[in-house]
Protein backbone atom coordinates (compact mmCIF):
# COMPACT_ATOMS: atom_id res chain seq x y z
CA UNK A 1 0.00 0.00 0.00
CA UNK A 2 1.44 3.44 -0.84
CA UNK A 3 1.44 5.59 2.30
CA UNK A 4 -0.30 8.80 0.51
CA UNK A 5 -2.19 9.86 3.19
CA UNK A 6 0.14 10.66 6.32
CA UNK A 7 -1.36 11.40 9.59
CA UNK A 8 -0.43 14.23 11.05
CA UNK A 9 -1.27 15.93 15.04
CA UNK A 10 -3.48 19.03 15.38
CA UNK A 11 -1.35 20.67 17.64
CA UNK A 12 -4.26 22.52 19.42
CA UNK A 13 -6.05 19.42 20.63
CA UNK A 14 -3.82 16.83 19.75
CA UNK A 15 -6.36 14.84 17.88
CA UNK A 16 -4.70 12.92 14.71
CA UNK A 17 -5.66 13.38 11.47
CA UNK A 18 -5.03 13.12 8.01
CA UNK A 19 -2.99 15.34 6.61
CA UNK A 20 -5.70 16.41 3.84
CA UNK A 21 -8.09 17.36 6.40
CA UNK A 22 -5.49 19.57 8.22
CA UNK A 23 -4.43 23.28 7.70
CA UNK A 24 -0.71 23.37 7.63
CA UNK A 25 1.44 26.24 9.50
CA UNK A 26 5.00 26.82 10.04
CA UNK A 27 6.70 28.16 13.53
CA UNK A 28 9.13 30.45 13.45
CA UNK A 29 10.89 31.27 16.56
CA UNK A 30 8.07 30.02 18.23
CA UNK A 31 5.52 31.98 16.26
CA UNK A 32 2.56 30.78 13.83
CA UNK A 33 3.18 31.95 10.50
CA UNK A 34 1.75 30.57 6.89
CA UNK A 35 3.88 27.35 5.76
CA UNK A 36 6.79 29.01 4.09
CA UNK A 37 7.34 25.60 1.76
CA UNK A 38 10.28 24.22 3.41
CA UNK A 39 11.39 23.50 7.36
CA UNK A 40 9.02 21.63 10.17
CA UNK A 41 5.22 22.43 9.69
CA UNK A 42 2.57 22.22 12.23
CA UNK A 43 -1.07 21.47 11.87
CA UNK A 44 -4.51 22.52 12.55
CA UNK A 45 -7.76 20.31 12.52
CA UNK A 46 -10.85 22.16 11.09
CA UNK A 47 -12.72 21.28 14.53
CA UNK A 48 -10.09 23.57 15.71
CA UNK A 49 -9.96 26.73 13.94
CA UNK A 50 -13.71 26.91 13.54
CA UNK A 51 -13.37 26.97 17.59
CA UNK A 52 -13.26 30.96 18.54
CA UNK A 53 -12.27 29.70 22.19
CA UNK A 54 -9.59 26.82 21.39
CA UNK A 55 -8.25 29.39 19.14
CA UNK A 56 -7.81 32.15 21.48
CA UNK A 57 -6.12 30.16 23.46
CA UNK A 58 -4.09 29.00 20.77
CA UNK A 59 -3.45 32.62 19.88
CA UNK A 60 -2.07 33.60 23.56
CA UNK A 61 -0.02 30.26 23.34
CA UNK A 62 1.95 31.12 20.04
CA UNK A 63 1.80 35.16 20.96
CA UNK A 64 -0.18 35.70 17.58
CA UNK A 65 -2.68 38.76 17.44
CA UNK A 66 -6.29 36.63 17.70
CA UNK A 67 -6.81 39.12 14.78
CA UNK A 68 -4.06 37.65 12.44
CA UNK A 69 -4.49 34.78 13.42
CA UNK A 70 -7.86 34.55 11.95
CA UNK A 71 -6.78 36.24 8.66
CA UNK A 72 -4.33 33.39 8.08
CA UNK A 73 -6.55 30.98 9.04
CA UNK A 74 -9.36 32.49 6.85
CA UNK A 75 -7.26 31.96 3.63
CA UNK A 76 -5.77 29.00 4.68
CA UNK A 77 -9.10 27.61 4.66
CA UNK A 78 -9.45 29.50 1.42
CA UNK A 79 -6.75 28.37 -0.49
CA UNK A 80 -6.93 24.81 0.69
CA UNK A 81 -4.34 22.78 1.86
CA UNK A 82 -0.57 22.40 0.20
ZN1 LIG B 1 -7.61 20.30 16.65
Amino acid sequence: MKNNNPIRMCIACRKRESQKLLIRLQLVDKRIVTYQGFGRSTYLCLECIRNDKRMNGFAKRFKIEREELSTILKELEKNGQS
